[in-house]
């Protein structure tokens, strides 16, 4: 047994619930592995699990994306050995901690170009992009799409990634130093919500046709403006809840607006065996090696001041990535 540093919580509520104790690390059973974090990544569906709005039983910890190196590995582990670099999103919840025994299948190799910093506040937000942009809907060279909170960790990877791809992204974003921010990484277009009324933006900059497909995570807040952007058959992603999770709502909502499409997609989904995850993984790891996308940490924290980071993230005051460095 190894004692190490780590984020539990005992009951659900504000960041306050958030203690950084010590825990007991044994050695890893059948088909697991030891892995040191050297880096976390923080990301909106924790703040989740924190309030309670997804259930999880407790005590436990919290976090789903680290990078690190793999220490020791139980029996029937043949993907990945002690020494490897290794980078993971996926639950079980964990991962704001120094050391952890976990399922060895979630790690993937991090290519030695990239810090652990750099894998840590790719993985999750990165898959995501990929699954948003290439599979949920495959988005094609000269489309405008609309894609919420744009200067946020998973948004500034959109923004580059679309531009990329050839795609007009229409980002919307809560500040004019937001805006700067997602234009900068490639936003064609973008709105700030605050000042501006997104549809009718959407409807100037679109000539009147809206969009293909609306992105949204800002759930209860945006998502009857983000119906009002999709044109007839357009497809509306709902994958995320900041504002809140989106409330019951009449499938007429869909056909009132010309047979709309909606889907709510989780990454666990999309990246649920390992083949997936590493042909997934592999596709983000080539566009950041292309330097077509490059990764915004723009906030890091101690392990310890966890609670502060999700403050931060909750008021809306990140851009790009918050890491933890345990
Ligand atoms: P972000 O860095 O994007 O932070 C959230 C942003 O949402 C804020 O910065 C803010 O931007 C905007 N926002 C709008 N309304 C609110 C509100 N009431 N309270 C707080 N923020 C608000 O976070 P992440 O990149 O970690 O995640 C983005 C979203 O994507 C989250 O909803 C997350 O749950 C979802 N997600 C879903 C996944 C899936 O597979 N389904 C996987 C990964 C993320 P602004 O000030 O510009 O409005």
């Amino acid at each position: 047994m190894t004692t190490a540093k780590a984020i539990r919580f005992a009951r659900t509520g504000g960041p306050e619930v958030l203690e950084y104790v010590d825990v007991e690390v044994g050695d890893p059973g059948p088909g697991e592995a030891r892995v040191r974090n050297h880096a976390i990544g923080v990301n909106f569906i924790d703040t989740y699990f924190r309030s309670g709005l997804y259930p999880l039983d407790l005590p436990n910890g919290l976090g789903q994306e680290a990078a690190g190196v793999v220490e020791a590995v139980g029996e029937g582990v043949t993907h990945v050995r002690p020494g490897d670099r290794v980078a993971y999103a996926a639950r079980p919840n964990g991962a704001y901690s120094q050391l952890r025994v976990m399922p060895a299948d979630i790690l993937v190799h991090l290519p030695d170009a990239i810090s652990f910093e750099t894998g840590a506040a790719m993985i999750l937000q990165g898959l995501t992009v990929q699954y948003l942009l290439k599979q949920t809907y495959a988005v094609q060279p000269g489309e405008t799409i609309l894609f919420h909170a744009a200067a946020g960790g998973v948004g500034l990877i959109a923004c580059q990634w679309a531009r990329a791809l050839g795609v007009n992204l229409i980002g919307t974003v809560g500040s004019n130093e937001k805006a700067a921010l997602a234009k900068q990484r490639g936003a064609a277009h973008v709105i700030n919500y605050r000042d501006e009324d997104v549809v009718q933006r959407v409807l100037e900059i679109t000539n009147g046709e809206k969009v293909p497909v609306v992105y949204d995570s800002v759930g209860k807040d945006m998502f009857t403006r983000s119906l009002d952007c999709l044109r007839p058959r357009g497809l509306m992603v709902s994958f995320g809840n900041s504002s809140g999770p989106v409330p019951p709502f009449s499938l007429n909502e869909l056909s009132a607006r010309g047979s709309l499409y909606i889907t709510r997609p989780t990454l666990q989904a999309y990246a649920a065996t390992r083949a997936q995850r590493e042909a997934m993984a592999a596709d983000l790891f080539d566009v950041v090696a292309s330097g077509k996308v490059s990764i915004d940490i723009h906030q890091r924290f101690p392990l310890a001041d966890a609670a502060q980071a999700h403050i931060a993230l909750e008021g809306r005051r990140t851009t790009g990535k918050t890491i933890l460095l345990p």
